[in-house]
C-alpha cells in the first residue's frame, strides 16, 4: 500500500525536454551549414562536450550556451580550422531563452491536485541550482497544490538521495512510498533499488542521458502524469447496493 508519493518535476509535470531538443536541433543545423556533418557534431556534443560540462554545471539550463559554443570550438580544433568568434557567439546564442520557466504539461496540475487531496505528496526534483529550480516550480503553480515544505531538490538522484528525501520528509519506509517520474535512470531505478514502488511516466523521446533499462521491481509504466494518478487512485468500485 502506498502511503507517500514523490513526484518528479521536469518532463513529469512540466514540459522541459522539447525546449532543449529544439535548441540542440538548431545547433546541429547551424553546424551543418558550417560544414560539420550532423552525426559527428551530435556525437561530439553528446559524448564529449555535454558530458564534461555536466560534471561542472550539473543538470539545468546553464550549461547549454557554453556547450553549444564549446561544440563548435571542439569541431574546429579537430578539423584544424581557425574558429570564427562570430560563429562561436551565434552557436552560444542558439541556447537563449532556455532558462525561462517551463510550462505545465496538459492536465498535470489538475491530476496533482487530485492526488494531493488523497495522499501525502512531495516534489522530488534534481537540479544543481536550487534557487532557479524553486523559481520554476513556483511559476508553474505547483506550490498552490504542494507546499514548499514538501519540496526536495537534490543535485543527483541516487538510491541514497531517494532514501534521504524520504527521511527529510518524514515519509516513512521506502516500501510504502511511490516515485512517479519520467526518467528510468533518475526516478525509476533509484526508487526500485530502495524497495519503493515506481511509476514510470514514459512520454517517449527521452533525453539521451536519461536512457537506462528499468530494473526488476514494483514498476508500472504509463504515458502521462494524469495516467499515473489514475493508477494510484483507482476509481471506486461500483456500489453493490445499486438497484438492478
Ligand atoms: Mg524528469
Amino acid at each position: 500500500m502506498t502511503n507517500f508519493v514523490l513526484v518528479d518535476f521536469d518532463d513529469t509535470l512540466v514540459d522541459t525536454g522539447p525546449r532543449f531538443r529544439e535548441r540542440r536541433d538548431a545547433l546541429f543545423s547551424f553546424l551543418e551549414e558550417l560544414g560539420f556533418p550532423r552525426a559527428h557534431a551530435y556525437r561530439i556534443h553528446h559524448e564529449v562536450v555535454d558530458r564534461e560540462l555536466l560534471g561542472i554545471w550539473g543538470y539545468g539550463p546553464f550549461r547549454l550556451g557554453a556547450s553549444f559554443r564549446d561544440t563548435y570550438l571542439r569541431l574546429c580544433s579537430e578539423d584544424g580550422r581557425i574558429p570564427e568568434p562570430v560563429a562561436a557567439r551565434r552557436a552560444e546564442a542558439l541556447a537563449d531563452g532556455i532558462d525561462e520557466p517551463p510550462p505545465p504539461l496538459p492536465g498535470a496540475l489538475d491530476a496533482l491536485a487530485r492526488l494531493a487531496a488523497a495522499l501525502p505528496v512531495a516534489i522530488y526534483t534534481q537540479s544543481a541550482f536550487p534557487t532557479y529550480q524553486t523559481r520554476c516550480i513556483e511559476n508553474s503553480g505547483v506550490f498552490d497544490i504542494v507546499p514548499p515544505s514538501r519540496l526536495v531538490i537534490t543535485p543527483d538522484k541516487s538510491p541514497e538521495s531517494y532514501r534521504a528525501a524520504l527521511r527529510s520528509l518524514d515519509a516513512g519506509p521506502a516500501e510504502r512510498s511511490c516515485m512517479v517520474g519520467n526518467s528510468v535512470r533518475s526516478d525509476v531505478n533509484p526508487a526500485l533499488l530502495s524497495g519503493a514502488r515506481a511509476i514510470w511516466v514514459d512520454a517517449g523521446d527521452p533525453w539521451h542521458a536519461d536512457l537506462a533499462d528499468p530494473l526488476e521491481g514494483d514498476l508500472t509504466r504509463v504515458e502521462s502524469f494524469p495516467e499515473a494518478v489514475e493508477v494510484l487512485l483507482p476509481p471506486a468500485p461500483p456500489s453493490t447496493s445499486t438497484p438492478r
